[in-house]
């Protein structure tokens, strides 16, 4: 049994090196992760997110930017501003022009609202006349105060089935820069929305407009941030208030926030043709599930790699500790348990024949003439007679006896469960096999016989003299002509 401190230091030496592997494992792990997450976030935020506004721009321009210049045209068209000089006397002029305007332009309604009449007209005939103390006409009353040269406004188009309309209101003065009137065009945000929809669909992020006020002015289908619908300032969107905080006003530009505990990057860009912000969100959650899962993987590995490496480790240190036990309690020549495994065995023995209480005999054993027979045939054949000899003692004794080389030619045993009686009877047989075998050394067959001394274990006796006993009884064996066994004196003597 390995010696506590052994035990110990091979428990701390086994739990240094766990904490070893584990903080370089852990360690190199985690700055694997940490590397390909700062990499997958700068690769969102400094290159995809940029590449998909850039993209979802250059699609809205393509869309935005033409009713635009549609728009400006028509607010410097000398037909439009001249007939409307010449006092609208015919109402069909204007109204084949705009539909000529709408027939060349399709998708879109063409309008114009004269300031003079107040009268709204578009491509099918008069519509209304403006009246700006009403909500739906307020419009006309900002473009009118307006300083730039146009506004784009979200709306309700009233002459459409209301439906959800793009309005570029372009001011028209006449030739002494008077203000005249409002021109322009509506484009139902249908397709800007079908278009951002596949947008978000496509690259998996949400893509919305903001106006300069924080206004949420257009949206894919499904809304936008929380579902939040156009016409909603994002500062009344409460899981926007960390954005808000480091960005209070639409800014230009790429960040990170946190958005109901969950991380986000956002590319922020204003769009100068409409005044507005385009904002494209994407949360990072799944890009980063790939880096977790790598993560979680190495650490496995990393974990099952210490686990191989500390139980090798281990079963070399047993297997080492086993070499060293065995070396410190056995006898090199005969690999019979030495005087100091004795020592303990025997004490355990006695300890339980005590307690249980049990019978328990003692045998010492001693060669006879031994020096004679080194004298003779050389110590390398004493040596070799002593092996043989110790393998004839195993054979004739149980597993469980304690058997050992006391010291030169010398053994003891201790027959557990064994009274005096049954211990005579074992020690006869070994005598007599020792007697009738012949020992070889190389082709030399040479002669051994042994004197045995047996004593039973009694009340109050200690190992020192149940063994005192049997060497009292193993002199009688030698003094009265060896090759037998004698008891200690009170028990009969045989051989
Ligand atoms: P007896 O016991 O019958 O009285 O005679 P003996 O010759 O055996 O007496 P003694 O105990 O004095 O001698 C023991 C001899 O055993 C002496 C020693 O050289 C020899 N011996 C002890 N250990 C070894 C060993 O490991 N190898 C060999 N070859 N001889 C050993
Ligand atoms: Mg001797
Ligand atoms: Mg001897």
């Amino acid at each position: 049994m390995p010696l506590r401190s052994a035990l110990f230091s091979q428990r701390s030496l086994l739990l240094a090196l766990l904490l070893l592997l584990g903080c370089g494992f852990i360690s190199t792990s985690l700055v694997s992760y940490y590397a390909s997450r700062s990499s997958i976030r700068d690769n969102i935020v400094n290159t995809e997110l940029p590449l998909t506004s850039d993209t979802v721009y250059s699609e809205i321009q393509k869309d935005l930017i033409r009713p635009i210049v549609v728009s400006s045209m028509m607010a410097q068209d000398t037909f439009l501003r001249d007939w409307t000089l010449a006092g609208e006397t015919n109402p069909e002029q204007v109204t084949r022009y705009l539909s000529e305007v709408e027939r060349q332009q399709r998708a879109y309604t063409a309008f114009f609202v004269s300031e003079a009449s107040g009268t709204y007209y578009q491509a099918k005939g008069i519509l209304k006349t403006i009246d700006p103390s009403t909500e739906r006409d307020r419009w006309y009353a900002r473009v009118k105060q307006m300083t730039a040269p146009y506004e784009i406004n979200v709306d309700l188009d009233m002459a459409n089935q209301d439906r959800m309309t793009v309005f570029i209101n372009y001011k028209v003065f006449d030739y002494n820069h008077n203000f005249i009137g409002a021109a322009g065009v509506g484009l139902t945000v249908d397709a800007v929305v079908r278009l951002i929809d596949a947008y978000q669909l496509r690259y998996q992020r949400a893509v919305y407009f903001v106006d300069a006020r924080g206004k949420i002015v257009l949206t894919g289908s499904s809304g936008g941030p929380e579902g939040a619908r156009a016409g909603i300032s994002l500062d009344s969107i409460p899981a926007l208030s960390p954005l808000l905080a480091r960005m209070p006003t639409p800014t230009t530009g790429s960040r990170d926030y946190e958005r109901n505990g969950q991380s986000h990057y956002l590319n922020v860009r204003f769009i100068p043709e409409l005044d507005w912000y385009l904002f494209v969100d994407k949360p990072i959650g799944d890009s980063l599930d790939s880096a977790k899962q790598s993560l979680y993987l190495n650490l496995a590995i990393c974990g099952v790699i210490s686990l191989i490496v500390l139980a090798m480790i281990n079963g070399m240190i047993r297997r080492h500790q086993d070499g060293i036990q065995e070396l410190a309690t056995l006898d090199s020549l005969t690999h019979l348990h030495n005087r100091r495994a004795f020592d303990l065995l025997a004490a355990q023995a006695l300890l339980e024949a005590e307690r249980t209480p049990a019978p328990l005999t003692a045998l010492l054993l001693d060669l006879d003439h031994f020096k004679e027979l080194n004298d003779t045939y050389g110590h390398l054949a004493g040596d070799e007679v002593l092996r043989q000899f110790a393998r004839v003692l195993e054979g004739s004794l149980r597993q469980a006896d304690i058997l050992c080389r006391w010291g030169g030619e010398e053994f003891v045993v201790l027959l557990k469960d064994t009274d005096a009686t049954k211990g005579l009877a074992v020690a006869e047989k070994i005598r007599q096999r020792t007697e009738e075998r012949t020992f070889m050394f190389g082709e030399t067959a040479i002669e051994l016989t042994t004197s045995i001394g047996l004593s039973s274990l009694h009340a109050n006796d200690t190992l020192h003299s149940l063994i005192a006993r049997a060497d009292l009884a193993l002199y009688r064996a030698k003094q009265s002509g060896r090759n037998r066994v004698c008891c200690e004196p009170s028990a009969p003597d045989h051989g």
